[in-house]
């Protein structure tokens, strides 16, 4: 079975979008020291998800006094066995809640396109219920989670 080559993450535009609406939360992207300076690990059918997650942060992290706010800031945003990871350099309750709410709606849509991924069977335990490709690939290597066209259509090689 072909691979798909590398996987495409969010566009130039839909990065310099987020981190232009969210500058608190977004105030390292390009800080050698975090993992965010490689760009958005995740495909552009999470985008909107992670917009909406981008905003409800960021809000809280406006909504804190000025000299808190540097504190706060996202370091890594990626997939994680198919679910939306968000690390933080530090967090509030509501940020975990938020994030881990953020990485279960992840889990239904296919990342390529956003649609609604049918439930079905988790392949192993690490990963949440689901259609991921590849279906039988090591877990050390890039996985994706996908709507049965994609799947379809990486499973064609394209
Ligand atoms: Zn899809």
């Amino acid at each position: 079975m072909k691979r798909p080559s590398l996987p495409h993450w969010f566009s130039w535009a839909q990065d310099h979008a987020l981190v232009t609406k969210f500058p608190l939360l977004y105030s390292q992207r390009h800080r050698l020291e975090t993992s965010l300076r490689y760009g958005f690990q995740v495909q552009p059918g999470w985008y909107d998800l992670v917009l909406r997650t981008s905003e409800a942060i960021d809000r809280i992290i406006a909504e804190m006094p000025v000299s808190e706010q540097p504190h706060f800031f996202a370091t890594q945003v990626r997939t994680k066995y198919t679910s939306l990871l968000i690390e933080m350099s530090e967090t509030t309750p509501m940020m975990e809640r938020i994030i881990a709410h953020a990485a279960e709606v992840s889990t239904r849509l296919c990342e390529s396109c956003g649609a609604h991924v049918p439930p079905q069977a988790s392949p192993n335990a690490l990963y949440p219920p689901g259609l991921v490709y590849p279906p039988h690939g090591n877990d050390r290597e890039w996985r994706t989670r996908v709507c049965t066209d994609h799947f379809n259509l990486y499973s064609r090689g394209y």
